[in-house]
């Protein structure tokens, strides 16, 4: 499949539909704009790509809804050369939008179905993260803690402790919480200690499932 001016006009329309729904920032409105969804779906899925849904992308799990992902993306306020840890890789979409903003990117995916073949699309498609990692992002990434910015692309349960003890001071962790619907939180890392914590409307997303092994 390539990128073609239908695809981009296509796009813009998109990020206008995101924007109508009140997404204000601008570097994740230009994001939306400048990444080839079509290219992250089944290419039977290629003629609605760019509609404001989430699809499936196999072993039971969807590619997030664009304006959710634009949503979590003017939370997390990336700056170039931020470094982010991505719970949930799936298909990537997200992973690539942070990319786009600059930062650096650890990104972790529990579905191995899914962990290979979002990275063989990355190695095809010049995608770099700095780390791609088949495992439980419940548990965050200690070994290259703190993060400016965590996200969390699954529903959690709960708030895993982990994921706030690795943040920086002033980071941000931008997470779905709830098991049948989920609560969209902010936690900003005020201190050692002290986290702000503000609530930003519901959402649905697929499970944060923890490893039981
Ligand atoms: N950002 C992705 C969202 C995919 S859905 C996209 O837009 O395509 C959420 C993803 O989280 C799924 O791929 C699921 O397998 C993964 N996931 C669920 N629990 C996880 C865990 N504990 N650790 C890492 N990934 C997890």
């Amino acid at each position: 499949m390539k990128d073609t001016h239908k695809h981009k006009g296509m796009r813009n329309q998109l990020a206008q539909v995101i924007e109508n729904k009140g997404i204000k920032a601008a570097s994740a409105i230009n994001a939306i704009k400048a990444v080839p969804r079509h290219l992250f779906l089944d290419s039977s899925f290629e003629d609605h790509a760019y509609q404001d849904k989430a699809f499936p992308i196999g072993a039971e799990q969807t590619i997030s809804q664009p304006y959710t992902v634009a949503f979590q993306t003017e939370l997390l306020r990336v700056k170039p050369n931020d470094k982010v840890l991505e719970v949930g890789t799936g298909s990537g979409y997200q992973t690539a939008i942070l990319l786009h903003l600059k930062a650096k990117v650890y990104t972790i995916e529990r579905q191995q179905e899914l962990f290979k073949s979002t990275k063989l699309f990355f190695d095809k498609m010049g995608y770099r993260p700095k780390k791609m990692v088949f495992g439980d992002g419940y548990k965050g990434l200690p070994e290259e803690a703190p993060f400016d910015g965590i996200i969390v692309t699954a529903g959690a349960p709960e708030t895993p402790k982990d994921l706030l003890s690795q943040l920086k001071v002033g980071g941000r962790l931008v997470i779905p919480v709830g098991i049948e619907e989920q609560v969209m939180t902010l936690y900003v890392r005020k201190s050692n200690k002290e986290f702000e914590k503000k609530e930003m409307g519901l959402f649905r997303f697929v499970p944060l499932l923890e490893d039981k092994n």
